[in-house]
């Protein structure tokens, strides 16, 4: 007889994530499962924004101006994908982080898409279990709001999140082993400067926080791209929310508006001027503004939630680095 638990004694002997064909009945029905609750999450995700009055804006896949990822020591792509349409050179969305700055600034105050993100992760990356090389992010982007408010916005989403799980989901979440597991975070989420968790552990922080942590925290103070607002102390007023076994599933900021700043910052990073053309002319101009918002991993999230082993498990078709399937 089955007990309670035992999808996820399933998942233990799963080695990587394998297409919905070369799965077993088993398998099937913990993706099942799975898909009932990642369901949910986006029910559960996209809901809080609306009622928060944001608007719902639908993603772009190609454009000539996409996210650098560069410099975030995080990023590690193999390959950028880059073609060419109508005699112009346009790369696949790596994030929708420009796009975000500019429908902000001139149209959305308040505006979040669900945005398919392609980063080809390099290889190695197949057994972290927490990359993919194709992903969804629950962008979000406020005009004129502080970090602060974006902190306590994403909290006030991730109780709810949990709290709706726990209601709507209690089988699912039972049956993967995850209802005991899975306790609704405490509002304010406790909140670590990089600098000091530097001095704590080193370089590795990223993989060792996730290790102590019993509950969701924010790590602020992370040198990355340049579009992130850098005090001129040299702080950085961004953030990450890391969730326990894990690690990071959001990224976000208040941004940088001003031209002057954003040009240095782009010489700075040795990135190239002509693909952020359009937002150093909105600066110059004055048209972009101050914003602040995040980008919600959406299968890591779901990853977290369900205790997934890999998160191609949360994925209908999985993209696991360096592993390319039919479908
Ligand atoms: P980033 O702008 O790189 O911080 O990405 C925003 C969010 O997307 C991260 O916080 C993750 O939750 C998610 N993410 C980034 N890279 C991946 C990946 N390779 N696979 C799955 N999710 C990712
Ligand atoms: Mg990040």
């Amino acid at each position: 007889m089955r007990t309670q638990t035992s999808l996820r004694d399933v998942s233990l002997n799963l080695g990587l994530p394998k297409p919905l064909e070369m799965m077993s009945d088993e398998e099937i029905l913990r993706k099942v499962v799975i898909g009932k609750v990642f369901t949910r999450t986006l029910k559960s995700l996209t809901t809080s924004f609306l009622d928060e009055d944001f608007d719902w804006l639908l993603p772009v896949i190609f454009s000539k101006s996409t996210d650098p990822l560069w410099p975030d020591p995080g990023s590690s792509i193999e390959k950028r994908i880059e073609t060419e349409i109508y005699g112009e050179t346009v790369r696949t969305t790596l994030s929708m982080i420009v796009h975000k700055m500019v429908a902000c600034s001139l149209a959305y105050p308040k505006l979040f898409t669900l945005s398919p993100n392609v980063r080809v992760e390099k290889r190695e990356r197949k057994s972290t279990g927490w990359h993919a090389y194709e992903f969804s992010q629950l962008d979000f982007e406020v005009r004129g709001a502080s970090s602060s408010a974006i902190r306590s916005l994403v909290e006030r989403v991730v109780i709810k999140l949990v709290e709706d799980l726990r209601k709507g989901c209690e089988a699912e979440l039972t049956q993967l082993g995850q209802y005991d597991v899975l306790k609704i975070p405490k509002s304010p989420f406790k909140v670590f400067d990089r600098e000091e968790l530097e001095k704590e552990y080193g370089g590795s922080w990223e993989t060792l926080l996730p290790k102590v942590i019993k509950e969701p925290v924010w790590v602020v103070n992370i040198p990355r791209e340049f579009y992130d607002f850098e005090e001129v102390t040299g702080r950085w007023d961004n953030y990450d929310l890391i969730v326990p076994k894990y690690g990071e599933v959001l990224s976000g900021a208040k941004r940088e508006w001003e031209y002057n700043k954003i040009l240095k910052k782009i010489e700075r990073d040795g990135i190239r001027k002509e693909n952020f053309s359009l937002l150093l002319k909105l600066s110059k101009e004055g048209r972009l503004k101050q914003t602040a918002g995040a980008g919600i991993g959406v299968e890591r999230i779901v990853t977290w939630i369900v205790g997934a082993n890999h998160i191609g498990e949360v994925q209908p078709f999985p993209k696991i680095p360096g592993i390319v399937n039919e479908l």
